[in-house]
């Protein structure tokens, strides 16, 4: 509006005889401006003389410019001010300068802005008032979106809580969780498979392991309770001792046994522990360590490795599974028998086969001789043993991508087949 008017008033400013600047007087302003009482004022001055002041500035030396302005639009030239006006009205006023007829023209336009002020209080206090409640509107939705979002996560969090030690073979409901939740589901079910399978692993082994520690124990008390009953020679006392200390040998063996197959299902010992190794080197280490075994009992071992074969593995516990397999060769073998240990490539695998003239395995025993603990009847009543040594084969082999297997008959002697991935087809 005060542009507009400004435009109005330097429309008004014109040339009289060619020479003098006029501007139209108060009486020409009528029709479509209209110059009220107050609230609306302007002044044209040429130079430093006032050539034109509205009728409504009672005062025309009113200054309608005072202090510093608002702003400046130096490309417009235009001042703008805010001032208090002669009736104590709010005002707000624009200078524009410019030149006419090589003479400097100022216009000063003011109107009177108790309007728009009180429109913009008006509007502040409507700001506060609603503000606060829009903000608690929005809290109040944010909320109950929130509460409603999360309620699938809770859904799923109560399902996980009902979840211990004590009942791990329970899941989580994954077709009656969110759609988002589902895969969540299905890998926490498959984790507590896992943890599941550990658990029972872990006490079966505890519960194997205290009772086969048992019968060695009950053997050494009574061996002691006997000794113990009367006066007895000191060649009775030592006899008793060698029968204790046997009993002791065999319990040794058979709890570093269990720490090999502990070691080996907790997973310490994994592909991220694992080394280019040979598995050939393993093999001719593990027949040599055999060899006093099988001349002891006069049992002929030969040892094929047709060529080096290397394996991502640990050199160890590769030595140990092997040792295991060519000592139960010889163990349930007949004097004057034969062992043969032949390790060939096979289908980009490495077959270690250690085959042996014994005393062979029955149908019914084939799957269960690689269970911990478990020996067959026809060994157990030759034969000392722990029962372990086929398990840790087993353990070993898994642990390392491979397999065992078992050939024979009873009385026809048994082969087994350890296979392992090469590490060249591995890599
Ligand atoms: P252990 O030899 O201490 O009894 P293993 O786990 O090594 O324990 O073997 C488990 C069982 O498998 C043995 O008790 C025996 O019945 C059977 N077995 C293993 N190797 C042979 C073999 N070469 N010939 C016949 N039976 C075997």
């Amino acid at each position: 509006m005060l542009h507009a008017n400004l435009q109005f008033v330097k429309g008004l400013i014109h040339t009289h005889d060619g020479k003098n600047i006029e501007c139209e007087s108060d009486e020409f302003i009528q029709g479509d401006y209209v110059i009220p009482d107050s609230g609306h004022y302007y002044k044209v001055f040429i130079g430093e003389s006032l050539l034109s002041v509205s009728s409504s500035l009672l005062d025309p030396d009113f200054n309608l410019t005072p202090g510093e302005p608002l702003s400046h639009d130096p490309k417009m030239q235009e001042w703008l001010y805010q001032l208090t006006g002669p009736n104590d009205e709010p005002l707000r006023s624009i200078r524009h300068e410019f030149t006419y007829m090589d003479q400097p023209v100022r216009i000063v336009v003011a109107e009177e802005i108790s309007a728009s002020l009180r429109m913009v209080d008006q509007l502040t206090s409507y700001f506060l008032l609603i503000t606060p409640v829009m903000i608690s509107l929005i809290a109040v939705i944010s909320l109950i979106i929130a509460e409603f979002s999360l309620r699938p996560v809770q859904h799923f969090s109560a399902a996980l809580e009902g979840i211990s030690h004590k009942n791990l073979e329970a899941r989580i409901p994954a077709d009656r969780q969110a759609k988002e939740l589902r895969r969540l589901a299905d890998k926490f079910n498959s984790l507590l498979e896992r943890l599941q399978r550990a658990f029972e692993a872990e006490k079966n082994l505890l519960g194997d392991a205290a009772h086969e520690l048992k019968t060695p124990l009950a053997v050494i008390k009574a061996e002691c309770d006997i000794a113990l009953q009367r006066e007895r020679s000191a060649a009775d006392h030592a006899a008793s001792l060698r029968n204790v200390r046997n009993v002791v040998k065999g319990m040794l063996f058979q709890i570093n046994s269990l720490l090999t197959l502990t070691r080996l299902a907790s997973g310490l010992l994994d592909a991220s522990s694992f080394a280019r190794t040979s598995f050939t080197d393993c093999v001719e280490d593990a027949t040599v360590l055999a060899e006093p075994l099988a001349r002891k009992k006069n049992i002929a071992l030969s040892v094929s490795l047709s060529e080096d074969m290397t394996v991502l593995g640990d050199e160890d516990s590769l030595t140990e599974a092997v040792l295991n397999l060519v000592e139960n060769a010889v163990k349930y073998n007949h004097p004057g028998g034969f062992v043969a240990v032949s390790l060939t490539r096979r289908d980009g695998m490495a077959a270690l086969t250690v085959s042996d003239t014994g005393i062979g395995i029955a149908e019914e025993d084939k799957e269960r001789i690689f269970d911990r603990f478990y020996r067959a009847a026809s060994a157990r009543s030759s034969q000392e043993g722990s029962g372990l040594g086929l398990s840790i084969v087993q353990a070993v082999a898994r642990t390392h991508g491979g397999a065992i297997m078992v050939e024979g008959q009873p009385g026809g002697g048994s082969s087994f087949t350890l296979t392992l991935p090469l590490a060249e087809e591995a890599a």
